[in-house]
């Protein structure tokens, strides 16, 4: 599949494009919504813990006609195909073969059991989001979905609860078990600005990126991916951990509880690998926090702490990492001028994010390009990104 338009041509020029294909001098509506990348907190979003991702610019947008009809019929341009679904009995038992519209689907049975009244439309949609990359185009497309299907004029629920609707759309509807990481962020995002969410409460707090780090993403270009089996592993381990932790600390539901003194006095009652899983977890909300602080201090020594210690954490402790993350590691932090250099999203396959001082970009890139494929034979690829707002609608020029 392609891309179409490259990243950097204009949403106007975008739907411009979106325009002519769904062929329509009618009125229609544009919105858009993010993808993101997670400055680091991994896999401690469904430990009730926090997260620090970023909106970025790549984006899925839909261009739509409102119709009356309770049903809608989208048009992916990326995967030149046109699918359809009616609102009437949906749910995810009745739930055809698998496809992208499963996730428009998804969104609308899943605000529709939120109590959201729902829109019909015809709609054609194009992202520039690599797909399975770990960069989150499935919640871009859930996000963008709850802004096309949402009826004109009614309330729409705050950020959290709305990214909650598009999470358990992709749990429930299309099957993949996600913590709310990817919804939130897609929805919340600010202009240079990362978001602190914490995912006991589903709620965020906006911090600024430093105006003198870029952010930079290396996509390993990895066919392995974490697979649901392994996700779902390590979400048991941690579930266990809580358990047997909680037999004997009063009030511990999730790891979110549990601090490192408490990790430490109970680590005997726990089996090696959930003891090695919970500390992972443990420290790294400790990190996100330290993070939010390195940042707001331009303390860049910090930074590149932080992530090198997240990513060991998570290559030996999580075991989620991959000798290609290791190497798109490696590589950076050799490269002056980088800043921190870390794996993000689930693991195994996906992408690192990078922040690194404003001239170093190229630099970063062309030592990728030059080592990477020498080190995996794998084709990278290097996006250098910016932090974005979050999921809305775009306003058309008549
Ligand atoms: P990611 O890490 O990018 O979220 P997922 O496997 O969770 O990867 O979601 C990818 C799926 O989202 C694709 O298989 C497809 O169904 C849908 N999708 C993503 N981008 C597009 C696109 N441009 N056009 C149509 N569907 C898309
Ligand atoms: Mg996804």
């Amino acid at each position: 599949m392609s891309f179409g338009p490259t990243a950097n041509q204009s949403i106007a020029s975008r739907a411009g494009v979106l325009r002519k294909r769904l062929g329509t001098t009618g009125p229609v509506k544009l919105v858009r919504a993010p993808g993101r990348v997670n400055l680091i907190g991994e896999h401690t979003d469904y430990n009730e813990g926090l997260v620090l991702p970023a909106a970025i610019d790549r984006e899925f947008l839909i261009l739509f006609e409102p119709w009356d009809r309770p049903e809608v019929q989208m048009t992916a341009l990326d995967m030149d195909e046109t699918r359809s679904f009616a609102f009437e009995g949906l749910s995810p038992e009745t739930r055809g073969a698998r496809s992208w519209i499963d996730y428009v689907a998804g969104t609308a049975w899943a605000m529709r059991e939120a109590g959201l009244p729902i829109r019909g439309f015809r709609g054609v949609m194009q992202s520039t989001i690599p797909v399975g990359s770990g960069l989150s185009s499935s919640a871009a497309l859930e996000m963008a979905s709850t802004w096309a299907l949402a009826v004109p004029g009614t309330p729409r629920p705050a950020t959290g609860v709305m990214a909650a609707i598009a999470q358990r759309a992709e749990n429930r509807y299309v099957g993949v078990n996600c913590g709310i990481m990817d919804q939130f962020a897609s929805a919340a995002g600010e202009a240079g600005h990362a978001l602190l969410i914490d995912c006991r409460t589903n709620t965020f707090k906006t911090t600024p990126m430093p105006a003198d780090l870029s952010l930079v993403v290396c996509d390993t270009g990895s066919p392995h991916r974490l697979d649901a089996s392994a996700y779902n592993t390590r979400r048991s381990e941690c579930e266990l951990g809580v358990k047997l932790i909680a037999e004997r600390e009063p009030g511990v539901t999730a790891l979110r509880d549990v601090d490192e003194e408490m990790l430490a006095r109970n680590r005997d009652r726990l089996p090696e690998v959930v003891a090695r899983r919970c500390e992972h977890v443990v420290k790294e909300d400790g990190r996100v926090m330290a993070t939010v602080v390195a940042l707001r201090d331009g303390d860049l020594d910090a930074l590149g702490r932080l992530f090198a210690a997240s990513h060991a954490s998570l290559r030996d402790l999580y075991e989620v990492s991959s000798a290609e993350l290791d190497a798109m590691v490696e590589i950076a932090n050799e490269v002056p001028g980088v800043v921190a250099s870390r794996m993000t999203g689930a693991g195994f396959g996906g992408c690192t994010v990078n922040l690194v001082r404003p001239g170093a970009e190229e630099a970063l890139q062309d030592a990728v390009m030059a080592n990477y494929g020498k080190r995996t034979g794998l084709t990278p690829r290097v996006f250098i990104v910016a932090a974005v707002e979050g999921a809305g609608e775009v306003e058309l020029d008549a």
